[in-house]
């Protein structure tokens, strides 16, 4: 079982140095399905030199060719989403239609960085001065990695590695230890794509092999995706080497409802962020604030929209519902359930003591509900990230602003109204960079930009669109003049040599 999760150098599956193994369990049966190596220093120090060897031809490699493995990775992963959805759903736990979508926004990414012949284009004027051009061109700047969690286990890898390999650089992936199968069975297609040995590279571990990649001297960036605390981590010490670093962290988001929301689809929209993918998602809704008259009506469509959550093993097509990541999750989960009601949270729906007949062994929870969340609470100001909704009741919008202004986090925030001017005012003055009107996960697409602010995010360039370009590539000015013998040129007079 150990041999199967291999890391990826040079082209080639080879053992990890790993001497301890990380045990990778279902969710939804509590059974061991695979053993991830925790690697160290020698596997970064391996795939590193690799990376960095192939880095000298791949980044002198025309655009238009780069990209060409790129559009049969994207034929590939659609062929076999299935098959990588159901690995997505033994490991994870999440609903097969929630993994779908993990590998289709991973294909997206995919086919965005296939547009990079355009993406990175420089800029250029001819004659800035008398006889001279001026172009500035992008540059790939050699090794990147990235270090990716467990709750997309398919989706989160691809916002970084298509576009950085896509503009010239080589890259390693550390994915996840607890759902390594989904990008073993991704990088046996990268493997067919044609990319030459080295571009592309992986090792599994966990946090010695993330130091080793911050500690490197031939990495030039880091993109982290995790927890705040790790990404906190990941920043400094990276940092503090000299690389680029972007490191996005953990989330708190509430949802805003007005009187004038329509009620019935905002309802299903805040329900369906809230309890998708168990509510492990950076994007998941977790306090849901009405405002004046819309708190009992909010109150009493999820008390009935509740009723329709159906709990059991993503690979059932009837769940909407799967066990959450592991033993330790549930405990912590239900331990925030227990400290909001000793807060003096009210329980309206309790999911502690779910069970799935068959799976009695699973980390099932069911869809809990906490109503008179008060500012300042566990419940407020905590990341559950667990199926848990808190309920809050304010009197003006401008409250719920100050109430999501006052987190630490700014990950993403939604409001539901139909009053335009009310939603140009949320936009205009909430803290979180990803805001919705009426939308309950607003994830901005593979072509814009993705990343919080606050404790969320880390680093001053987003993942994905045209941020990509600006992590991964450096600009590149050159001023050319050309004498033609025997003509003197004219001289600007907005020119100067000697400054
Ligand atoms: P995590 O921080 O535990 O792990 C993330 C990565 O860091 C993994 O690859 C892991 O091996 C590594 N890691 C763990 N402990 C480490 C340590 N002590 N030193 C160095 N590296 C370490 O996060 P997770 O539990 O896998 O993922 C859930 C978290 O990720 C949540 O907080 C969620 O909000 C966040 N997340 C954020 C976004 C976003 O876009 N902001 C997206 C997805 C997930």
């Amino acid at each position: 079982m150990s041999e199967f999760v291999q890391n990826f150098i040079d082209g080639d599956f080879i053992p990890s140095t790993a001497k301890d193994f990380f045990n990778v369990i279902n969710p939804a049966t509590d059974k061991l399905i695979a053993k991830t190596p925790m690697g160290g220093s020698a596997d970064v120090e391996l795939a590193v030199k690799k990376a960095q060897a192939a880095f000298e031809s791949w980044k002198d490699l025309p655009v238009i060719d780069r990209v060409q493995p790129l559009f049969k990775l994207k034929a590939l992963l659609e062929q076999n989403c299935e098959e990588i959805s159901t690995l997505i759903v033994k490991e994870h736990g999440k609903t097969f239609k929630e993994a779908m979508g993990d590998i289709l926004r991973g294909i997206q990414m995919v086919e965005v960085a296939c547009g990079m012949p355009s993406m990175m284009m420089g800029e250029g004027q001819a004659n800035i001065a008398a006889g001279i051009d001026c172009t500035t061109t992008r540059r790939p700047m050699g090794v990147f990695a990235a270090i990716t969690p467990f709750n997309f286990p398919a989706m989160v890898p691809f916002w970084f590695w298509p576009f950085a390999v896509a503009s010239g650089n080589t890259f390693v992936l550390k994915p996840s230890e607890r759902v390594p199968m989904t990008q073993m069975k991704i990088f046996e297609l990268i493997s067919q794509c044609g990319f030459p040995k080295g571009v592309i590279n992986m090792v599994h571990g966990g946090a010695e092999v993330v130091n080793a990649l911050c500690d490197h001297p031939q990495i030039k960036g880091l993109s982290f995706v995790g927890s705040t605390p790790i990404a906190k981590h990941v920043y400094t010490r990276g940092g503090g080497n000299g690389k680029r670093v972007q490191a996005l962290g953990g989330a708190k988001n509430f949802m805003v409802m007005l009187p004038d929301a329509e009620i019935d689809q905002s309802v299903k929209a805040m329900v369906d962020s809230s309890y998708g993918c168990a509510g492990e998602r950076c994007l998941a809704g977790s306090v849901l604030i009405g405002v004046g008259e819309a708190y009992p009506k909010l109150k009493d469509q999820i008390l009935k929209e509740v009723q329709n959550v159906v709990v059991g093993d993503g690979l059932d097509r009837k769940t909407t519902l799967g066990p959450v990541i592991s033993a330790e999750a549930k405990a912590r989960i239900t331990k925030d359930i227990t400290s909001a009601v000793a807060e003096g949270a009210e329980l309206l729906v309790d999911g502690r003591n779910t069970t799935v007949a068959g799976y009695e062994d699973g980390y099932f929870m069911g869809p809990t509900v906490l109503d008179k969340i008060k500012p300042g609470t566990l419940m407020a100001t905590k990341e559950i990230f667990g199926p848990v909704i808190g309920l809050m009741h304010l009197e003006t919008l401008e409250e719920a602003i100050e109430m999501i202004n006052s987190s630490n986090y700014a990950n993403t925030t939604s409001l539901f109204t139909n009053n335009g001017g009310a939603a140009r005012k949320f936009i205009a003055n909430v803290s979180p960079s990803m805001v919705g009107v009426n939308l309950g996960v607003p994830a901005p697409m593979a072509f814009f930009s993705f990343g919080g602010s606050k404790d969320s995010f880390f680093g001053d360039i987003k993942a994905h669109g045209n941020s990509s370009i600006e992590f991964f590539t450096e600009k590149h000015t050159a001023m050319i003049r050309w004498y033609e013998s025997g003509i003197e040129q004219a001289v600007s007079p907005m020119w100067s040599e000697s400054n």
